[in-house]
């Protein structure tokens, strides 16, 4: 398949728009949401805001109903809005300013996910050229980034609204491949409580850091286990179950025993090991050893995990029709594994048949000079092309 087609002239205009807005999971996405709602309605159509718990952030829900008015069944596209941080990256460019160079478009988002949406948005008006048979849903997510919260609240919403989509495409970045399976994913912070002091009297203090430290070193050796025993899933580039600590703060000064400590980690598991085992072990040794320790030392110290999100895995043995509608639009007859999640476990999850489909290689997402190659628009273009004439009434 080539793609020497021309872009639609709003494509890169509308991706170098959504990659403008700094929706950095931390950040509020109500501005970049406002832009598509002010886009959907000038074609006529009612998006429905689906907004968090304190509506700083929000889902964008819109469907495109069947000829027949009907808005149930039919075909979801769904892509999250917000994005990693930047935070300690050397850039070449401004991650925020999308920048063309060597026909590659330069921007944070630029493959996760941002070029997916762009497209969509830039070709509304061919799903709006005709009557559609079956109704389309376009879904615009917050904190996927985070735990995939956003698709939770929006698989709330369309229940309440009695809207079951049939088949789900995520545009998450795959080279425009299909996708039909991932691992599933789970992430905890971990906060410990110790008591501060002058540094010249450890004694008289609970060192908080110190007592992460043992915790993320345990962790690490579960992660070892895993990595040399299994269990093994070689359809998996990473075969087998692994486990980060992504983010670590504590400690006030250098000269002061540390009152604090918390650390994120996650965990992402290949079907069929037991992610409650594995839990459950960090937890007992951090509460059932780590803490005893601490409050040996001083009785107000404390340990604490909070989960703060899980994305289950996506099967392949979930996947059907919205199999056969990928392979059909792109082309290709392949079927593919990744070691990432996505919202895509959520949605099967919840009975919806889904797949994931989108520009860009996940090699560029999260990294410095995130980038997408022009041909991989172009080959989403193509995509949502075909998929509305597809969706059009005979
Ligand atoms: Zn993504």
């Amino acid at each position: 398949m080539t793609h020497s087609s021309v872009l639609a002239p709003t494509t890169l205009e509308w991706i170098t728009r959504l990659i403008a807005f700094d929706t950095t999971s931390r950040n509020s996405n109500r501005d970049l949401i406002e832009a598509i709602a002010v886009e959907v309605r000038a074609h006529g159509l009612e998006p429905v805001l689906v907004p968090n718990a304190d509506g700083t952030k929000a889902n964008l829900v819109v469907t495109i109903p069947a000829h027949d008015g009907s808005t149930t069944g039919g075909v979801m596209l769904a892509g999250h809005t917000d994005v990693v941080p930047v935070d300690g990256q050397s850039w070449s460019s401004a991650p925020f300013t999308a920048e063309l160079r060597e026909n590659r478009l330069y921007g944070r988002g630029a493959a996760d996910m941002k070029a997916f949406s762009g497209v969509i948005l830039a070709l509304l008006p061919d799903f709006l050229a005709q009557p559609l048979a079956t109704p389309l849903h376009l879904a615009f997510t917050y904190d996927e980034e985070v735990g995939c919260h956003g698709a939770i609240t929006l698989l709330a919403d369309l229940a309440a609204r009695g809207i079951r989509p049939e088949i789900c495409v995520v545009g998450e970045p795959t080279s425009m491949r299909a996708v039909t399976a991932h691992k599933s994913s789970h992430l905890y912070r971990v906060s410990f409580t110790g008591l501060a002091s002058h540094s010249s009297n450890t004694p008289n203090g609970v060192n908080a850091i110190e007592y992460a430290a043992r915790a993320i070193a345990f962790i690490r050796s579960i992660a070892d286990e895993h990595r040399v025993n299994g269990p093994f899933d070689p359809s998996f580039e990473v075969p087998f179950t692994t486990i980060n600590v992504g983010t670590i703060s504590g400690g006030a000064a250098v000269n002061t025993v540390a009152q604090h400590c918390e650390f994120e980690f996650e965990f992402r598991a290949i079907p069929g090991v037991s992610t409650t085992e594995i839990f459950s072990r960090i937890e007992n040794f951090v509460l059932g050893e780590l803490r005893p320790a601490m409050q040996a030392e001083h009785a107000s110290a404390d340990a604490s995990f909070a989960p703060t999100g899980a994305v289950p895995s996506l099967s392949a043995a979930g996947t059907g029709a919205a199999l056969a509608l990928v392979h059909d639009l792109t082309g290709t007859t392949t079927e593919e594994t990744v070691g990432y999640g996505t919202e895509g476990g959520l949605f099967q999850l919840a009975g919806i048949d889904t797949v994931v489909c989108g520009p860009g290689s996940i090699r560029q997402g999260h990294t410095a000079n995130e980038y997408i190659d022009l041909a991989q628009i172009s080959a989403c273009e193509d995509f949502m092309r075909a998929l509305a004439v597809r969706l059009a009434q005979p």
